[in-house]
């Protein structure tokens, strides 16, 4: 099998002291930064739980820190990484940066997305064009929102990454956003939303917790991608591509069948009356992405192979580095040659404008 692998959803990991160093100033003090405590070493941003990097007189990060492949912040490492993978190219999220839309201040909020996205262009875009970089672009200011797409556009990022969960006064079928849905629209530039970013972080720590928690992260992508469709934000920018990160794709299909089936049985309450049903807008500019989920390749007949796309996760534990010829070989056995191709490398290409 020879096809063409681009992993949809990869991650680098940020430079700890990153924020810590290139922030204005005035804001340094409250970096995103590690911090060293009487019981060990936290990584601290505003707005979150800070998270436990070691224990209390380690050296070293912690073992699950330690195992982090150098491709993390390397791009020369992770060239290395992506051949030995047979990938030919990956879209880039952050780590840490995941948690930026999550802190309350906006004015800080938005200073350390731009650091971030200067970072993630020098570093990455501009050492080759394998990369596509991904930028963070806070929603606390809709036209400063707007501006920053084009300055990242302009930095050769290629896709803008909004919250999935979207601040609790201005949900997503807000007309508020249209200017911003159509500057990206204009540019290029896809929408992506990854799970786990912006208000509404899940924290079970009762019994059930970690996969409740798993579970319930992912839910900020059906309600998303609902919002989206439903409301006529892709009816009216037609150009505009949407992907919700790292939800897994078996929920799709079923989301779309009961958007059309309010849309069709529930049509004296349906506003506004889109030309087409949701689920059609879903299959024609919505995309979700996925590791290792049967269920979403199951469905293929339901969603169509445009609206999933696989993706390696690299360079996290649970992704399919250095693997994933073989797990597509596997995951894949069913699936028809062509539309294969399109989940696999096809569609994230044409969406990230990678060269053929
Ligand atoms: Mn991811």
């Amino acid at each position: 099998m020879t096809d063409v692998l681009i992993s949809s959803d990869s991650h680098v990991d940020e430079p700890l002291e990153l924020w810590s160093e290139r922030l204005p100033r005035a804001l340094r003090e409250r970096a995103p930064r590690r911090e060293h405590r009487p019981d060990g070493t936290y990584m601290v941003v505003e707005g979150i739980r800070p998270r436990r990097l070691s224990g209390p007189g380690e050296e070293r990060v912690s073992e699950a820190e330690h195992a982090r492949r150098p491709g993390g912040a390397d791009p020369a490492a992770r060239i290395c990484d992506l051949d030995e993978d047979g990938i030919a190219g990956e879209v880039l999220y952050p780590t840490i940066g995941l948690f930026i839309h999550n802190i309350p201040d906006g004015a800080l909020q938005q200073a350390c997305a731009r650091v971030y996205n200067d970072w993630l262009a020098e570093v990455f875009s501009q050492s080759s064009k394998r990369f596509a970089g991904v930028g963070l672009v806070s929603v606390v200011d809709l036209p400063a929102a707007e501006a920053e797409i084009e300055r990242i556009h302009g930095l050769g990022l290629r896709g803008a990454m909004l919250p999935i969960n979207p601040p609790a006064t201005r949900p997503y079928n807000s007309p508020e956003y249209d200017p911003v849905w159509a500057r990206a629209a204009a540019l290029g530039l896809p929408i992506s939303f990854h799970v786990g970013t912006g208000t509404d972080p899940v924290f079970e720590r009762g019994p059930g917790g970690a996969c409740i928690n798993y579970v319930m992260v992912g839910l900020g992508a059906q309600k998303t991608m609902t919002y989206l469709a439903a409301s006529g934000v892709f009816e009216r920018h037609p150009d505009l591509h949407c992907i919700m990160v790292e939800c897994g794709a078996g929920w799709l299909a079923w989301t779309m069948y009961m958007m059309d089936e309010a849309f069709s049985e529930h049509a004296r309450w349906v506003h506004p009356k889109l030309r087409m049903k949701p689920g059609d807008y879903v299959r024609r500019q919505g995309h979700v992405t996925f590791g290792n989920d049967p269920a979403g390749i199951s469905n293929l007949h339901l969603t169509g192979p445009d609206a999933i796309l696989w993706a390696t996760d690299y360079p996290h534990p649970e992704g399919t580095w250095p693997h994933s010829r073989a797990v597509v070989a596997r995951l894949f056995a069913e699936v028809p040659a062509d539309a294969r191709r399109s989940i696999v490398g096809g569609t994230t290409a044409r969406l990230y404008r990678f060269d053929a």
